[in-house]
């Protein structure tokens, strides 16, 4: 009885957390269509491959793509972003950060001084074009949580 209940409650909540995710994200665009444009918008452009938070003030890495140029530079989860390009971004938020990141387009280059553990350190990276294999696994994400299908299902 008491096994029961526990697997029924595990199933709840497994359910509730797919509809919500179902719901925060849908996509009106028909899956095929919407595939070619997400191709088309990620080949050949370069990233960062980290994705950042706002800790108010400043910003800290949340997490890094594996394989991606943020973790070949050896930028970590928890860094905290003190400057970058020689701008200070102690005080950044995201919308400043991606300001930086556009205005180095031009070189694909960042040199950013993080603050790990107490100490300052400087990392180097250099913006890479997303792989096949990472553009393939975009997509594939993007169908399966807004579009509840695969690359090869039929038309919606
Ligand atoms: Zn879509």
């Amino acid at each position: 009885m008491r096994l029961r209940i526990f697997t029924f409650a595990v199933f709840a909540v497994v359910v509730a957390s797919a509809v919500a995710a179902e719901e925060a994200k849908k996509c009106t665009v028909p899956a095929r269509e919407c595939e070619q444009q997400i191709r088309q918008m990620l080949s050949g452009r370069r990233y960062l491959g980290a994705q950042l938070e706002e800790v108010n003030p400043g910003l800290t890495v949340k997490s890094v793509v594996e394989d991606g140029p943020a973790e070949h530079a050896d930028l970590r989860p928890g860094d905290r972003l003190m400057a970058v390009n020689g701008r200070s971004t102690m005080q950044a938020t995201i919308r400043d950060f991606k300001q930086i990141l556009s205005d180095a387009k031009q070189t694909g280059r960042l040199t950013i001084i993080v603050q790990r553990n107490g100490l300052l350190r400087r990392i180097d990276v250099r913006l890479e074009p997303y792989s096949k294999a990472q553009i393939d696994k975009i997509v594939a994400q993007h169908l399966a949580q807004s579009h509840s299908m695969t690359a090869t299902g039929p038309q919606q």
